[in-house]
């Protein structure tokens, strides 16, 4: 199906709602039944009829069939976060005595549900380095049922062959997972390379405007009527239908923005990369980028995120340098309109919390969505001061 299809016209059964153009929000819990057949039919197909809000609410539903249709997949759930979605499909693949392999480094609370929720279940699992087959292949055990992969990471980047880790899975008979949200499914579409289920921090990229916390899970419609049975269902982590009507505005412009940021990115790192106080550019569409070659096989684009790091490891100049800064917002989360820097060094001396693995003269920057010469007339003159 055509993007520009999904995008703008896609589940939206307009006869049914007045002809309005946008689809309007459904603001009820429950649904009406006169006709009692009409009723055990809907008990009986929750997924797929309107009876509550927590199973299917009409405006949640058009989201469903978009975010389906966008990762070319059967179905799709939305949840109240993107760290609800992963962890509906890992626990939804998992009993007791079971056993992940994961990439190393993938989103801090996709590790922690590994690493300690998971643990009290007696779910084991190992972090392995994704960039390397043969180490993926060699932490698989007889009791593992689950890869769990991230592509691009979305700090230092690292990819993964989704192909080769498709393949993998089949062959161990595992369920491969993999977190898309740097790319969004603009970018990138595992599901058509093999992947079983695909999740999205639909905060990010999705949703696109930083006002609402959403996720998604696209896969084929036996997993994604297993999921909803179960993790969905029983968890609740659902959005909200205001929450819905706002993504799906979101989504009429998530081609045009993954573009933007993508072009203001490339434009950016480019002139970085030339700069006398900066080391090194992460960026996967970089051609100094080690994995180079993997991202142009399998990625069409890399959108607005890109790490860098500055000569200096002089924690006063590091400092002096995000001070100087005019337009770009500390903050976390990305893929909004707005363009933001993390700097690593905002993360060293947390009371209570050990120093971060990464190097204290990293930067995390986020590009958004406006003038990228505006942008980087900032960042020359916040180098040339440091
Ligand atoms: C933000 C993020 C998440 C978590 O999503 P929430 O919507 O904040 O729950 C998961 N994975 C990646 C890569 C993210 O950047």
């Amino acid at each position: 199906m055509h993007l520009s299809e999904i995008l703008n016209h896609l589940g939206e059964e307009r006869a049914d709602y007045f002809n309005a153009v946008s689809p309007p929000v459904i603001q009820s819990s429950n649904f009406v039944y006169k006709d009692l057949d009409k009723f055990r039919a809907a008990v009986s197909d929750e997924i797929g009829s309107h009876l509550y809000t927590r199973g299917n609410n009409p405006t949640v539903a058009i989201l469903r069939k978009k975010l389906a249709a966008l990762e070319a997949s059967e179905d799709a759930l939305a949840f109240g976060s993107g760290v609800a979605a992963i962890a509906a499909a890992i626990i939804g693949n998992v009993s007791a005595g079971d056993h992940i392999v994961c990439v190393k480094a993938p989103y801090s609370w996709t590790f922690k549900l590994l690493d300690k929720f998971l643990r009290r279940f007696n779910v084991t699992h190992d972090f392995v380095d994704g960039t390397n087959i043969a180490e993926i292949e060699a932490a698989i055990k007889p009791n593992t049922k689950v890869l769990m992969l991230e592509s691009p990471n979305s700090l230092t980047f690292e990819l993964q062959d989704i192909r080769a880790c498709a393949a993998l899975a089949k062959k161990h008979g595992l369920v491969s997972i993999i977190d898309n949200s740097y790319c969004s499914p603009i970018f990138q579409k595992p599901i058509t390379m093999g992947i079983d289920i695909s999740v999205h921090s639909g905060t990010k990229y999705l949703n696109g405007h930083s006002d609402v916390v959403f996720g998604a899970l696209c896969g084929s419609k036996e997993m994604v009527q297993q999921i909803f049975d179960s993790e969905q269902m029983n968890l609740g982590a659902i959005v909200s239908p205001h929450d819905a009507m706002l993504i799906i505005r979101g989504l009429r412009t998530l081609e045009l923005r993954m573009h933007r940021s993508h072009d203001s990115a490339i434009k950016i790192t480019n002139w970085l990369e030339q700069h006398p106080k900066v080391e090194k550019v992460y960026y996967p569409f970089s051609k100094s980028f080690p994995q180079y070659e993997l991202a142009q096989k399998q990625m069409t684009g890399t959108g607005g995120l890109f790490s860098l790091m500055l000569k200096t490891k002089d924690p006063q100049k590091l400092e002096g340098f995000f001070y100087e800064l005019e337009r770009f917002l500390l903050a976390v989360s990305w893929g909004g309109h707005e363009s933001l820097v993390l700097p690593i060094v905002a993360l060293y001396n947390i009371p209570g919390k050990e120093n971060p693995a990464l190097p204290i003269n990293l930067f995390r920057f986020y590009i958004g969505l406006e003038d990228p010469d505006w942008l980087m007339a900032d960042l020359e003159q916040a180098l040339e001061k440091m």
